[in-house]
């Protein structure tokens, strides 16, 4: 009889992606490969999917590895085989900070109410080294309205004049929905970037509006410095702002109060009584 770890006992799979074992993940990324590509914009690009190709796994599900579609299928990249969710890659040798470009406005604005738009993965690697610095993984859950920022229009003769394109504005994101795989130059244990990502799938449930509301509630508590926080706190930091992102609204408090029903349902704050409330220390694993 075989012992349990006995190789015979390892499914094919599981040998071929036993890289992702904590601390096995290889961050380099193979340069030689796209030397055959002449811009830089096309090497990071290649070099960025081939490593994504050999070394992610899905952060959605228990799956090892994720499927790259053909060159020119819209917006997306890859895809889980299993959990059919779908991901965007961007690569850049820049540190990413509080905003990426994206597509065209209008589809990417159309795909959220689509509910279509895919999840996002934002590589930064360092063009000296040729390694990953960080991956920051980001559901596509908490890419609503309000992360999205129109950019100007393409002036006037500009070879696609009229396009407009849009910017993904990270510090609209709450904490808990920048995930990071690899931050520092040193891969976390997938098991803990599939926990993250877990508890934030009951906002995918949401209907739209929900969506939105719970994603910019439980961003501005995530930002404010103090983890123990009261009701009239929030109303006085956030009730404007909050009513400028929601102008149909005109019942902003009580929607406030409704999404940290939720959010202390969902485990990310506790009622400590009297209006005050505290943040768990579920948002802070990525911060
Ligand atoms: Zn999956």
């Amino acid at each position: 009889m075989l012992s349990p770890g006995s190789s015979s006992l390892v499914n094919t799979k599981d040998q071929v992606h036993s890289r992702i074992i904590p601390g096995m993940m290889n961050l380099d990324l193979s340069l030689p490969n796209a030397l055959k590509y002449r811009s830089r914009s096309q090497q990071a690009g290649t070099i960025s999917e081939s490593w994504i190709e050999r070394e992610m796994y899905c952060p959605s599900c228990p799956s090892n590895g994720l499927h790259r579609l053909p060159r020119g299928t819209r917006v997306v990249d890859f895809k889980c085989d299993r959990c059919e969710e779908q991901y965007q890659i961007k690569s850049t040798s820049k540190p990413v900070c509080n905003r990426v470009t994206d597509s065209e406005y209008y589809t990417m604005m159309k795909a959220i109410r689509s509910d279509s738009s895919p999840n996002l993965m934002l590589l930064h690697y360092s063009n000296e080294s040729w390694r990953i610095r960080n991956l920051l993984l980001i559901p596509r859950h908490l890419i609503v309205s309000s992360v999205i920022k129109k950019r100007k229009p393409l002036r006037p003769g500009a070879r696609r004049e009229g396009w407009t394109g849009c910017n993904i504005l990270l510090t609209n994101i709450p904490i808990s929905g920048r995930i990071f795989a690899v931050r520092d130059s040193v891969a976390r244990e997938p098991g803990a970037v599939r926990m993250e990502w877990e508890g934030l799938r009951f906002i995918g449930g949401l209907e739209s509006q929900s969506r939105r509301w719970l994603v910019d509630v439980l961003r501005c508590i995530q930002s404010m410095d103090r983890e123990r926080f009261t009701l009239q706190e929030v109303y006085t930091r956030f009730e404007e702002e909050l009513g400028v992102l929601h102008p149909h609204n005109r019942n902003v408090r009580p929607k406030i109060r409704q999404q940290l029903q939720v959010l202390r349902d969902k485990g990310f704050v506790t009622f400590v009584g009297r209006g005050i409330y505290e943040r768990t220390g579920r948002q802070t694993r990525s911060d």
